[in-house]
């Protein structure tokens, strides 16, 4: 690996600020001074020393970001703002959603740039419990639970699978789901004469929005957290 490339990640600054730190001499390699930005190193075996402290590697990054409305969980949009300028300090990890949140909705979003952790959250037959606060005009009638709990067709003829709803006032709810298809929770509603008007995803998985977090603000998984979702 290229030594600008495992100072960025070891959290160092973006690729041109590490660029700087090189050319300052403050970066010695197995103690020889470091002058090439493009020096390959390997990060289990060589010792790289940074303003006089050992430097330590971190290959993967874990983020929770409580998403605003208004931007699109993807790393690239033509029209519209993206999740990922939301978390620009962290633009060297190349992280990316796991999951999606539609345009409109806010909550719970998982960046990382752990491909097999992604993998298997999304994997349906891991079964990820994700639990949505929903607000929503229309009747909601008592019978709905036990249709919630045996799965909803819908629209296109899918049958969701089983769900779990708790009604909290006449028009508010939480709705737990297990997958994720395409406006899932939307369409379930729909397919009930009722329309969501305010969708917030609370958890996913064993993590839950941190509630200090304010919209378009994040913060590191803890260890802790991270072993919970492997
Ligand atoms: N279901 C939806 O309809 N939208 C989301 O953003 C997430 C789940």
């Amino acid at each position: 690996m290229r030594i600008d490339k495992y100072l960025a990640h070891c959290g160092y600054g973006s690729r041109t600020e590490v660029k700087k730190i090189i050319k300052n001499k403050l970066v010695f390699c197995n103690e020889i001074l470091v002058t090439k930005d493009d020096l390959k190193i390997n990060p289990e075996l060589d010792e790289i020393i940074v303003e006089g402290e050992r430097s330590s590697y971190q290959q993967y990054v874990y983020i929770m970001l409580n998403k605003p409305a208004g931007y699109i969980s993807s790393n690239y949009d033509p029209i519209h703002k993206v999740t990922k300028e939301l978390i620009k300090e962290f633009d060297h990890f190349q992280t990316f959603p796991v999951g999606r949140l539609d345009l409109d909705t806010e909550g719970l979003l998982l960046l990382s740039n752990d491909g097999k952790l992604a993998h298997d959250l999304l994997s349906p037959r891991k079964h990820v419990d994700k639990m949505y606060y929903v607000e929503f005009s229309g009747t909601y009638r008592e019978i709905y639970t036990s249709l919630f709990e045996s799965g909803i067709t819908l629209e296109d003829g899918y049958l969701t699978m089983p769900a779990k709803i708790e009604l909290l006032a006449d028009n508010k709810a939480n709705l737990t789901i297990q997958e994720g298809k395409y406006h899932q929770v939307k369409r379930m509603f729909e397919a009930l004469d009722m329309k969501v008007t305010y969708l917030k995803r609370m958890t996913f998985g064993p993590l839950h929005l941190d509630p200090n977090l304010k919209k378009g603000s994040y913060r590191l998984l803890s260890d802790d957290e991270v072993l919970l979702l492997k």
